[in-house]
Order: structure tokens, then C-alpha cells, then sequence
């Protein structure tokens, strides 16, 4: 174990889904030409006045109740002052002193035991533009800038130093992800970046109740950026403290073609933001009906969902934890287990042969060709013996070739099982005979040579026959 213990609070973005932005009309479509999503207010022309949206004080409402958080009957809007070309006011409008949402915390499975991590705040912020570069040489080297992107509303949710190493903050930010994309508040797309995550970082000898001098990363757009930038960092400030220098407070940006973190401004060069009240903007007033009514609303949680898992249908953890991390999934999954009435290989075939499928494709359950009522009646032919489990993978395969209805394809392609023990008999009897020396060394005692003739039928069967009739026939017939 290393002698210091590792200290990670994580500041998530989130954009929110509503049709339009944050303080005006405008439309948050994404992939319209640059600067088609844009109006006088969302471009910062002098005189104009934002207006708030109701939709995104209801969904940033619904994100801070599903994490545990008390919304404040009143929270004030700032602006943050920075200069940038991508900020079109010279101001972000966002939460300061008084945020939206504050005092949460999330329950967190790690390593089998569940672990509470503290949410400090949620707060409500629009987005600012983005610019794009483009040429290398200096005679060619431009930069645009697209203001589609302004406006756009933002939730950013910040944890406390809760997290006790990089798979820890991983796993709370899946979490988180899996949380909005539950109430449909962001799509969680963390490559286009709609979900974005800065992670703070510390390390303090084991046993210190001192916090040490955190870093702050950047640019993290996986799980798997997350978890690597922060295993690199807690590496290069160990080596840091035991070459007994100090770490230096700054902001580091990963880069994950290098993986390594290399520093961006150390905390001399940090902004002022002289943040004070959004004069343009009212108060923002919430009434306790308000927040009961958006409570109401809320749709069952995962990790509530994943405990019903485990309760109601005795699923392993690590399955129920699987199937619950999507909303879409853990749909798919009920609605097989009610159309097949088992839980277990329900969950058995859409954790391996479904999951296979869609991880070979692109990923999207949505256009999976095998519905949930079909994968779940062709489990209902396995269990009541209309066809074997191993005849269901080429079932399975078919289904996902066509998208037929299992009961069609069993009797197009004639993959019914062979039950009948005549049937099996008159094969058995076929297999023995044209195997004489097989049959010698069973004879002489080589048992495995069983093996070989439940093999056999099958092959002559197609893999239709069976399996335990075709055993306990063969038994019976070799004479055990
Ligand atoms: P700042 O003043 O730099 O904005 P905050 O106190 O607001 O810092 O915290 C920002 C984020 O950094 C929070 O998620 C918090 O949990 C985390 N954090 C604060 N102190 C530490 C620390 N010593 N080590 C790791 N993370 C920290
Ligand atoms: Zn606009
Ligand atoms: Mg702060």
C-alpha cells in the first residue's frame, strides 16, 4: 500500500436537453451550419435582455433532486468576467454564492460496498461558443468561431473530495451519467461533449486529516481519460513529495495521445472573475409546490432499480449493476423477462449474446433487429423445450440477420428438437453400427468414448436431438 492516500473531488458539466437555450429561442438542434443557432441575445448585442427558461430550471430541479440535493427556494444568477473570443458578452451568466442546489450526495457501489460521496452544489450556467482551428503553418493558420453552442444550458455539479482513488471517481461519474440519462435531462455524450468532467487531485500522507495542494485536469473526455489522467497525476505528485519538493496548484491539461498531464496556468495566472449578481435577472424563486410536483415526476433510479434487480428477480450484483446503468438496457431486459417469466436466462442471453451483438455493431441498442418480446419468446421455446439452447444461437444469429420472429425461423429452417425417443433410438442405433471400434473400446472400458457418441447424434441430428434424452438413451442402450 503506498504511503499516501489520494484525494479526487470531480466538476461535472452537463448540457441539458431542452428544445431552446438557456435565455433565449433560439434552438440547441445540434449539427446546423456555425452560427444558424444564434439571436441577438445568445450573440450579446448591447441592449438586450435574457429571459430564463422555464424547462431548464425543471431539469437542472429534477437532476439536483435524483442526487439527494436540497433546491433553494431562492438562487441568484452571476456573472463570471473573463475575456475569451469564444464568450461573446465578456461574462458567463452562472451561479455563485447562492446555487440552485446544494448538500446532495450519490451512493456509489465500489468494489462491492457502497460508498456515499458528498455533491457540494449543482448550479445552473450557460454554455459559450466554440472556436475551431484550423491550418498549421503560420501563413494558413485561422481560427473561427461558432456561437450555436451559447446559450445552451449547463448544469455543473460539483462533488466533495470524497473520492478515494481513480476508479472511485470513474465509477461516480458513470454514475452521475447514467443518473441525467435517466431523467432524460442530457444525452451523456461525453465524446461530442455534452457530459464533461474536470477532476481536482491531491495526495496527503496516510493518516493526515490535511488536505494537500490539488491539481486541476482538463480535457477529459472518457471514463478511461478519467481514470488514466488521474492514475498519472497521483503518480508524478508522488514522485513530487518523495523527492521532498512540493506540488504547485495549477491547472493541467491531459493529453491522451501522450498520457501524461503537462501544467496549462499555474495559480498566479488564475482568473479574477469578479463575479456579482446578474443585474438583468431576477432572483430565481422556487415554491415548495414546484419542487414536489418535479419529485413526483421523478422516474425509478438506477441504483433503486438495480436493488429491485437483485430483490424481486435474484439477480447477482454485478448483473443487476449491468443492466441498470441504462435506462434503455434495463427496459429492454423487463420486457424480455415479462413476455419469457425467467429472470435468470433472460438476463443470461442479454448480458452475453444481445451485449456481444451490440458492442460488435455500433453500440446503439435502438437499432438492435432483435426486439425485446422476440428474444424473450425464443427463450420461452428453449424453456419449454421446443428447441435446445444451442439450437437458440442459431436462432439468436438469424434473428439478428432478419429480424424474423423466433416461432418462424424454428419452422422455416425445422430447428424443432427431437424429443422423441423413438426418433433419438433409431439414431443411436445408426451411430453404433457404423462405429464398430468405438463401440470395442467402450466395451473394453474407455468411458470417454461416451463423448463421442452423444457427438455423433448430435451431428446426424443437426444438434437438434435432445441432450439429455440423447444421454440418458445412450446409457440405457450401451447397457449401463
Ligand atoms: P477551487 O477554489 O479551486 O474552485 P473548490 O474548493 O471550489 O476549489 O473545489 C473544487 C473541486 O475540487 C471540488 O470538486 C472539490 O471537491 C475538489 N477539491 C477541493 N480541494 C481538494 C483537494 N485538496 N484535493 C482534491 N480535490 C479537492
Ligand atoms: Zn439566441
Ligand atoms: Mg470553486
Amino acid at each position: 500500500m503506498s504511503e499516501y492516500e489520494t484525494i479526487i473531488g470531480l466538476e461535472v458539466h452537463a448540457q441539458l436537453r431542452t428544445r431552446t437555450k438557456v435565455f433565449c429561442g433560439c434552438t440547441t438542434q445540434f449539427g446546423n451550419p456555425p452560427n444558424r443557432n444564434t439571436c441577438p441575445v445568445c450573440l450579446g448585442m448591447p441592449g438586450i435582455l435574457p429571459v430564463l427558461n422555464r424547462r431548464v430550471v425543471e431539469f437542472a430541479m429534477r437532476a439536483g433532486l435524483a442526487l439527494n440535493c436540497t433546491i433553494q427556494n431562492r438562487s441568484v444568477f452571476a456573472r463570471k468576467n473573463y475575456f475569451y473570443p469564444d464568450l461573446p458578452k465578456g461574462y458567463q451568466i452562472s451561479q455563485y454564492e447562492l446555487p440552485l442546489a446544494t448538500e446532495g450526495y450519490l451512493e456509489v457501489e465500489i468494489e462491492k460496498s457502497e460508498r456515499r460521496i458528498g455533491i457540494t452544489r449543482v448550479h445552473l450556467e450557460e454554455d459559450a461558443g466554440k472556436l475551431v482551428h484550423e491550418g498549421f503553418a503560420d501563413s494558413d493558420r485561422r481560427s473561427h468561431v461558432d456561437f450555436s453552442r451559447a446559450g445552451v444550458p449547463l448544469i455543473e455539479i460539483v462533488s466533495e473530495p470524497d473520492l478515494r482513488s481513480p476508479d472511485e471517481a470513474a465509477a461516480y461519474l458513470k454514475l452521475v451519467r447514467s443518473i441525467l440519462r435517466t431523467l432524460e435531462v442530457c444525452d451523456g455524450n461525453m465524446e461530442e461533449g455534452s457530459l464533461r468532467c474536470d477532476a481536482n487531485v491531491s495526495i496527503r500522507p496516510r493518516g493526515s486529516d490535511q488536505f494537500g495542494t490539488k491539481t486541476e485536469l482538463k480535457n477529459l473526455n472518457s471514463f478511461r481519460n478519467v481514470q488514466r489522467a488521474l492514475a498519472y497525476e497521483v503518480e508524478r505528485q508522488t514522485r513530487i513529495l518523495d523527492e521532498g519538493s512540493r506540488v504547485k496548484q495549477e491547472t493541467r491539461l491531459w493529453d491522451a495521445a501522450e498520457g501524461r498531464t503537462g501544467s496549462m496556468r499555474s495559480k498566479e495566472e488564475a482568473q479574477d472573475y469578479r463575479y456579482f449578481p446578474d443585474p438583468d435577472l431576477l432572483p430565481l424563486q422556487i415554491s415548495n409546490e414546484w419542487i414536489k410536483a418535479v419529485r413526483k415526476d421523478l422516474p425509478e433510479l438506477p441504483t433503486a432499480r438495480k436493488h429491485r434487480f437483485i430483490n424481486d428477480y435474484g439477480l447477482p450484483r454485478g448483473d443487476a449493476e449491468v443492466l441498470t446503468e441504462d435506462r434503455l438496457l434495463a427496459d429492454y431486459f423487463e420486457e424480455v423477462v415479462r413476455i419469457s417469466g425467467n429472470p435468470k436466462i433472460s438476463a443470461n442471453w442479454v448480458l452475453t449474446e444481445l451485449l456481444r451483438e451490440i458492442n460488435a455493431g455500433d453500440g446503439n441498442l435502438e437499432k438492435m433487429p432483435v426486439s425485446a418480446g422476440h428474444l424473450g419468446a425464443m427463450i420461452k421455446l428453449i424453456e419449454n423445450k421446443t428447441i435446445s439452447g444451442k439450437i437458440a444461437k442459431t436462432v439468436f444469429e438469424e434473428m439478428v440477420q432478419t429480424g424474423k420472429e423466433p416461432s418462424a425461423i424454428v419452422r422455416d429452417k425445422s430447428l424443432v428438437q427431437i424429443v422423441d425417443e423413438e426418433a433419438i433410438l433409431k439414431i443411436i442405433n445408426e451411430v453404433i453400427v457404423e462405429n464398430p471400434r468405438p463401440l470395442a473400446q467402450y466395451k473394453d472400458g474407455k468411458t470417454t468414448t461416451f463423448g463421442f457418441f452423444v457427438g455423433q447424434v448430435m451431428k446426424k441430428t443437426q444438434g437438434k436431438a435432445n441432450p439429455q434424452k440423447v444421454n440418458e438413451l445412450l446409457r440405457r442402450r450401451l447397457g449401463d
